[in-house]
């Protein structure tokens, strides 16, 4: 339980400005829209916590939060910028691809990603694309991956089902002896993974 815990920890435009931590980071990703905001606030058990993310001029920022559970050790959760933003221009995109790239690949202490995904559209191209910055890392154990299909009150339990399957079809690309990937519905709305979901990030905690 990370209520009463979580609270804003800094934020930063590029990797090389975030200060060095050993504590375990796990970052959310996402398309935005795709329910990421709304999905750390209902895991963090707090209304407005990553609302930060959403201010102006915070947006394209990598923010980050901490989390002290009384029954877990600290990690640090990353919420990086939502992608795939129509309005967004070119350079903007591109700055976007270096920053997201550049963190996945290289953030020492990242010890797990978060990856949301609509339930209702599946992996988009961006989408793939993200999960190829941080594959060779998940390919050799280094980085866990979880992918949440949000939304999911949206879909009756056929479509429920489908979303998973395909979900999974592409994240067989992944697979190796050593990944440690999973895949889960989800919805902030009704509650549907919360529980799986946050016993996951508590065991990521746990040295
Ligand atoms: P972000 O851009 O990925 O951070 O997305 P937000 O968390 O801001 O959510 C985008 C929109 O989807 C908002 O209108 C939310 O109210 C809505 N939303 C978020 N989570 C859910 C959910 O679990 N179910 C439904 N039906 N809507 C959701």
């Amino acid at each position: 339980n990370w209520a009463h815990s979580a609270r804003f920890f800094t934020t930063a435009a590029q990797l090389h400005q975030l200060p060095a931590s050993e504590l375990p980071e796990v970052a959310f990703v996402g398309r935005s829209n795709a329910g990421k905001s709304t999905a750390i606030n209902t895991l963090a058990q707090q209304r407005q916590l990553a609302y930060a993310s959403k201010t102006p001029g915070r947006t394209q920022h990598i923010n980050l939060f901490h989390l002290g559970a009384k029954a877990a050790p600290d990690q640090v959760w990353t919420d990086l910028p939502g992608y795939g933003y129509a309005a967004v221009e070119r350079t903007a995109k591109l700055r976007w691809q270096e920053v997201m790239a550049e963190y996945l690949a290289w953030r020492r202490n990242l010890c797990a990603v978060v990856q949301m995904v609509d339930s209702r559209h599946g992996f988009t191209e961006l989408d793939r694309t993200l999960l190829e910055f941080v594959a060779p890392r998940v390919r050799n154990g280094e980085v866990r991956l979880l992918v949440l299909l949000t939304k999911a009150d949206k879909l009756n339990r056929k479509e429920q089902a489908e979303s998973l399957r395909g979900a999974q079809a592409v994240l067989a690309e992944l697979a190796t002896d050593e990944a440690d990937i999973g895949v889960a519905l989800f919805s902030s709305l009704n509650k549907t993974g919360i529980g799986d979901v946050s016993n996951i990030l508590h065991s990521w905690a746990l040295p």
